[in-house]
């Protein structure tokens, strides 16, 4: 440990999250949480401009998203690995970019907090993410001026924090993560300091924004709101209700608020049973992962010995009850299940800093996906059907793993084979993702050897490698993503980094004072009349305190504020 801290070298764990986003670290005592600038440890992943144009990130972004809608974003982890630009302002940002400024906001935090520079992380990621989403996360750390240790997948960091705590026990568990947008199921087996994921399986566009989506368009039925009437704003506060209603249906019976539209205070209010009818299909989709995790392991519901919830989304009373019919007992959560992803990651982080605590622990995860490559089948003499899909490295195989196969033109007098590399579980490769294309230039000569030896290596990380190498000439090509969707080129990445550090990003010593005033802010806008009027006088009082420049003035003002602030309870709500 004390060799680490000399040379500053600590790795750390961030859990890089839809919804919010988690740093830790782990010591002596364990994976420990890093509080941010405000002394929290979840850090909303919410960016913005703020009202002096510069970059705001975490919960005074956040907060901005009901007043500031052009100029703020969240969610932007569900674009990873597509070109969709969120633009704020007149700035166009890409998904890396977004998640590069929350990662660079982290990586502050642990720099404050531990007192030493910090270069390198272990940063997880949905096991269900693929290839280009796998890329665009280390593209994101890149610009924030971190290496990546390991990906490591979210159910697997949940296992590995939850084997630390009982490192002896023989078990096999069950992990369900339904965070806020994706879905990932994993099967663990342990003994003696021994993690192996024997399954994965899940669901990338599936999670407890779903919930609310659908939440919102029942709000919006039960107001009158016409989708195509819904300005951003409205559109954003009234997400930002249904959230608040999620949450208390996770606590109660039945949820209520007031709601302000066109000037006038409405009632609103959904029960559980109403919110389980409108989220049936949502909960349908979990089961098919969850049944295919448990018979690729072969086993059997009843040989699982614990079944562990992970994901803010599964606090949800309709998940529970869900995992809770299947499995015929109650889920456990024992680690808070917001922060078991980051504790996890921190152990990774651990275990590749060769922490002595963690001398007798073993890891091993396994690809979630199958991975293949597209080849044409004969049907009948000089008939060929293309869009088929070949498999080579099988979902579910024990990571890293290299595997070959060889190909052969279809045609005797072809230039060239293009491979084309695909992901998933369908016959047919218009089903299944594509992650990249392989130009592989063949020997002119008509009687040449025309195979060629295809191999993918499947790192820890969850990153594929494809070399192909012709029998003739022995010369292995490797692959160079080419026009992928979504993926970036290395150009690309100089000029965008160039960009961003051209960015003014608001001072970490600042920022508690920025969330203050956006909180009020939102409360003001889903306030009335005196409520309305008192809180008015909250933003005058406060933006005088500001102009003071006294901190001990400023600090007393903020904790004030955010004891009354605390006492409406609302506006907490993305
Ligand atoms: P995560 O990505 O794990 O932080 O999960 C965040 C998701 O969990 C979001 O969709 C949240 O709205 C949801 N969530 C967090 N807390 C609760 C709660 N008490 N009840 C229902 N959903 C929740």
């Amino acid at each position: 440990m004390g060799q680490r801290e000399m040379s500053g070298k600590a790795i750390i764990g961030i859990d890089l999250g839809t919804t919010n986003s988690l740093v830790a670290a782990f010591g002596p005592d364990g994976p420990t949480l890093i509080p941010n600038a405000l002394g929290e440890v979840m850090t909303p992943s919410a960016v913005g401009y703020g009202d002096d144009g510069a970059i705001l990130v975490g919960r005074p972004a956040r907060d901005r998203l009901l007043t500031h809608p052009e100029l703020t974003t969240a969610r932007f982890k569900r674009y990873m690995g597509t070109h969709h630009e969120v633009v704020l302002g007149k700035k166009g940002f890409r998904p890396e970019e977004l998640s590069s400024l929350l990662l660079r906001s982290l990586r502050a935090d642990a720099e404050t907090h531990l007192g030493h520079p910090v270069e390198e992380a272990v940063i997880s990621v949905p096991a269900y993410f693929n290839d280009v989403q796998r890329k665009a996360t280390i593209t994101a750390a890149e610009f924030a001026g971190l290496k990546v240790n390991r990906l490591v997948n979210e159910p697997t960091a949940a296992a590995l924090a939850y084997g630390l705590q009982d490192r002896e026990a023989e078990s096999t568990f069950l992990v369900v993560d339904l965070g806020g947008g994706t879905f990932d199921v994993s099967i663990l087996e342990m003994f003696s300091g021994v993690m192996e994921v024997r399954a994965s399986a899940g669901d990338a566009f599936l999670g407890g924004e779903d919930f609310t989506d659908a939440l919102a368009a029942e709000l919006g039925r039960q107001l009158d709101l016409q989708p195509k009437d819904t300005s951003r704003e409205e559109g954003a506060r009234l997400r930002s209700l249904a959230n608040r209603l999620k949450h208390q249906l996770s606590e109660k019976a039945e949820a209520t608020a007031d709601y302000v539209i066109k000037g006038e205070g409405r009632a609103v209010s959904i029960t559980r049973e109403k919110f389980e009818e409108i989220t049936d299909d949502l909960l349908k989709r979990m089961r098919m992962p969850i049944q295919r995790a448990i018979s690729d392991a072969s086993l059997r519901a009843d040989d699982l010995h614990r079944i562990i919830t992970v994901g803010g989304a599964t606090r949800m009373q309709a998940v529970r009850n869900l995992i809770t019919r299947l499995f015929k007992r109650f889920p456990e959560h024992s680690i808070d299940p917001d922060h078991v992803v980051a504790l996890g990651a921190a152990v990774q982080a651990g275990l590749a800093a060769r922490h002595a605590a963690l001398d007798d622990v073993v890891m091993t995860d396994v690809c979630p996906f199958t991975l293949g490559y597209e080849v044409s089948v004969p049907l009948g003499p000089n008939r060929w059907e293309a869009g088929h899909f070949a498999p080579l490295i099988e979902r579910n195989t024990v990571v890293p793993a290299s595997r070959a196969n060889d190909i052969s033109p279809v045609e005797q007098n072809q230039r060239e084979i293009n491979l084309v590399i695909y992901q998933g579980e369908s016959p047919f490769v218009r089903e299944n993702v594509r992650i990249g294309t392989l130009r592989v230039p063949l020997p002119a000569d008509i009687k040449a050897d025309k195979t060629v030896e295809v191999r993918y290596t499947y790192d820890t990380s969850g990153i594929l490698e494809v070399e192909a190498t012709p029998a003739a000439t022995k010369k292995t090509q490797r692959m160079v993503i080419e026009g992928t969707p979504g993926s970036m080129t290395r150009a690309d990445i100089d000029k965008r980094l160039k960009e961003l550090t051209a960015l003014k990003i608001h001072p970490r010593d600042e920022q508690e004072n920025a969330a203050i005033i956006a909180r009020l802010r939102a409360a003001y806008e889903n306030s009335l009349g005196d409520h309305r009027q008192y809180i008015g006088q909250l933003i005058a009082q406060f933006e005088a305190v500001l102009h003071t420049h006294d901190k001990r003035n400023i600090q007393d003002a903020r904790t004030q504020i955010g004891e009354i602030l605390n006492q409406f309870g609302n506006e907490d709500v993305f």
